[in-house]
């Protein structure tokens, strides 16, 4: 593999001791990284990622996703250990097939960074799929011929080495030539590096072949990510991107805006707005839903190809719903009544008040 990528991967801070000395900790920043609390998101962040944040500014949007402080410690009583109900649809060990037409493998637990805000936060300490569980999966996969499109999650799949991830793509394609295979990756984000001229004409070879990243602010957009993107996009990779909405970090039309646009200008489709899943420890996070609905009206008049669609993954295994006007059924004390695709009725926080 491209030396650049493992020295971006080996050089990844991961500890207090390892930031350099010019970064000023606030007190919620220490506090947290001096004695990280049990059962804690782990730290890490690659010097790339870093050198893009303040140095003295806690509250930057690039340092808030990837230095930890003690708010992730605070939980609220709605939170859930397992927010999307992912373990109620295990089809075999790490095979999430929640919707008829596609099922989504958990192929590592690594991340090149770990977000802050992340809600797959419950999957570290998994390692990464073995031989026997990637067998089971191409197994239930051939079984299934419902599934017409596999999705790597994680963790990130592209901390893969090249060999890994194109023997586990070919593993599907080998079973059913027609499935679609999709990456969900932020390693264009956070290791640009990573995504080395090798990688590019591996993956170049399996169409078709989508990857879905996760760029959440303008700045992140740099000559760096760009470069990386471009490969992708010259080996016939389809660009998507999944923001997440983020208290603080990206809730503004203007930022939105920009970051969409500087998207679509480098070939890449905004496919989601997340509103924040209810994980634990990430309230600080959360815009108020009622918020990111007004935020959203405003970003509807934009042009069809900026416009992604705002989506909620309901509480409790309720699935994807995208959010507009029509979405809620209503509001009951603090709550607004949301119908899932199957029409039960899910409630979700409206934490206006924060
Ligand atoms: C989000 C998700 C998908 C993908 O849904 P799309 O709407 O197609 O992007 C698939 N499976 C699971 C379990 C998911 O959480
Ligand atoms: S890269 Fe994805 S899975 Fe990894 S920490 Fe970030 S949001 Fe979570």
């Amino acid at each position: 593999m491209d030396q650049e990528y493992n020295k971006g991967m080996k050089e990844r801070i991961s500890s207090i001791k390892k930031l350099p000395p010019c970064f000023k900790l606030s007190e919620e920043e220490l506090s947290f990284l001096h004695k990280p609390p049990p059962g804690a998101l782990p730290f890490a962040v690659t010097p790339y990622y870093l050198s893009l944040c303040s140095k003295d500014d806690p509250d930057d949007p690039l340092r808030r996703q990837c230095i930890p402080t003690t708010r992730e410690s605070k939980f609220k009583e709605y939170e859930l250990e397992d927010p999307l109900g992912d373990k109620r649809y295990l089809a075999c060990t790490r095979l999430v097939h929640r919707y008829r037409d596609r099922a989504l493998l958990l192929v590592t637990d690594h991340c090149a960074m770990y977000c802050r805000h992340c809600f797959r936060r419950s999957s570290a300490g998994k390692g990464r799929l073995s031989s026997r569980e990637l067998n089971l999966a191409v197994t239930y996969c051939k079984e299934h011929n419902e599934i017409k499109e596999i999705i790597l999650s994680g963790g990130d799949p592209l901390t893969l080495e090249d060999d890994r991830l194109t023997d586990i793509i070919r593993a599907f394609r080998t079973i059913r030539e027609e499935l679609v295979i999709r990456i969900h990756s932020r390693i264009p984000v956070v290791l640009p590096q990573r995504i080395t001229s090798g990688l590019v004409s591996s993956l170049g070879g399996l169409h078709p072949l989508w990857l879905v990243t996760q760029f959440n602010h303008p700045r992140e957009i740099t000559p760096e990510s760009s470069e990386a993107l471009a490969r992708l996009a010259a080996s016939g990779i389809i660009l998507l991107n999944q923001t997440v909405l983020l208290k603080g970090i990206n809730d503004s039309f203007e930022t939105l805006e920009l970051l969409f646009r500087s998207l679509v200008r480098l070939g890449v489709k905004p496919y989601y707005l997340f509103q924040g899943d209810l994980a634990r420890g990430t309230s600080h996070f959360r815009t108020s839903i009622l918020e990111g609905l007004r935020l959203y009206r405003k970003l509807s008049n934009l042009s069809g190809l900026l416009r992604p669609m705002y989506a909620v993954d309901l509480p409790g295994g309720g699935g994807k719903v995208v959010l507009d006007s029509g979405a809620a059924e209503g509001s009951l004390a603090g709550w607004l009544k949301l119908k899932s695709q199957e029409g039960k009725i899910y409630r979700y926080p409206v934490e206006e008040s924060q």
